[in-house]
């Protein structure tokens, strides 16, 4: 039987334990990001990755608003938490899905929580899908119905056992596929996106602006900027954020790289800097120090099954580790 007082003491234990791990990395601000929160089953994400309902998310919030303030990412930009002894958080969503006007804002809002959303242009308003969300919807559709994974199986010419990990393993220079493969099955993406919108309209981006959220870019497409060359990514990056500043009045120019900025060259980033073509760039490669606070590397809150706490825990304990080894930098 377990001893009450145990859980009792575990509790706060637990809390000194991340509050320790947080002085002794020196890293007090820190940079969850999510992509979507919702008690629904959305094909477009639900084999992608594991998202929280509502409640899970509430829960999350709560642990990680004891511990650290949160804050504007101008405020931080303007250098308001480096001289700060407090920990701080500065919460962002990626990708523009419509739950973040319907879900997430509302609860931020309600706790008085800032945030940025950051968006992929040429899907705003549901004018076009994410490759990714397409392959999940047909998963979606395959694993529903034994008949489709025949057809699916017979179309790309493989076994049906293997249907759904091929599927998972589609990347961006074979997304071709997916819309013919699509009209195999039966699956419209154009009436998905009306059925259930997947993406805010203009006018919902309009909302989160006037309750105080920031919003970045995020390529125009979420295509995969490690592949680019130096000219591409500059310009990619200078039409995404000119793009929110034309449509929405935007003042600052936030971009955060689709998949992660591993793979963008150093001297890219620095240009893109330098030049001020972006404000402050973000990456997705956990806790690092990556040497400036223009070039934020965030925590995927999603990657792992476990509650904030934990993730923020292990991402702790990864940077402290690998202090030594001066892998817990990433400079550019
Ligand atoms: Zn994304």
């Amino acid at each position: 039987m377990t001893d009450p007082r145990r859980k009792i003491l575990s509790a706060p234990a637990r809390l000194t334990h991340l509050e320790s791990m947080v002085s002794l990395s020196g890293q007090r601000t820190i940079f969850p990001f999510y992509h979507v929160v919702s008690d629904q089953h959305l094909p477009h994400i639900f084999h992608l990755y594991g998202y929280k309902n509502p409640a899970e998310f509430e829960k999350d919030l709560d642990a990680m608003l004891r511990i650290f303030e949160p804050l504007r990412l101008e405020d931080y930009l303007d250098g308001v938490a480096k001289n700060s002894r407090r920990r701080g958080m500065i919460l962002s969503f990626d990708d523009g899905l419509a739950e973040c006007h319907r879900v997430i804002a509302p609860l931020l809002k309600k706790k008085g929580v800032p945030a940025v959303f950051f968006l992929n242009n040429r899907f705003i308003d549901n004018r076009g899908l994410f490759f990714r969300y397409k392959t999940s919807i047909l998963i979606d559709r395959v694993m529903s119905d034994p008949e489709m994974a025949g057809k699916a199986a017979e179309f790309l010419v493989i076994p049906e056992k293997q249907v759904v990990s091929a599927l998972k393993m589609v990347d961006p220079p074979r997304q071709d596929l997916l819309d013919p493969l699509a009209a195999v099955l039966g699956v419209d993406f154009q009436n998905y996106l009306k059925n259930q919108p997947v993406y805010m309209t203009s006018e919902q981006i309009k909302d989160l602006r006037s309750w105080g959220f920031g919003i970045g870019g995020h390529g125009r497409d979420h295509a995969d900027f490690s592949i680019m060359n130096r000219d591409e990514i500059i310009r990619q990056v200078r039409e995404s954020v000119e793009d929110l500043r034309e449509r929405f009045g935007v003042k600052t120019a936030w971009f955060s790289f689709p998949f992660s900025s591993a793979g963008v060259p150093g001297p890219v980033i620095r240009e893109l800097l330098e030049a001020n073509v972006a404000g402050a760039l973000f990456g997705t490669a956990g806790i690092k120090n990556t040497g400036t606070m223009r070039f934020i590397q965030r925590i995927p809150m999603e990657s792992v099954r476990g509650t904030a706490m934990e993730v923020l825990k292990t991402e702790y304990l990864y940077y402290l580790l690998k202090v030594p080894l001066g892998r817990n930098r990433l400079r550019y």
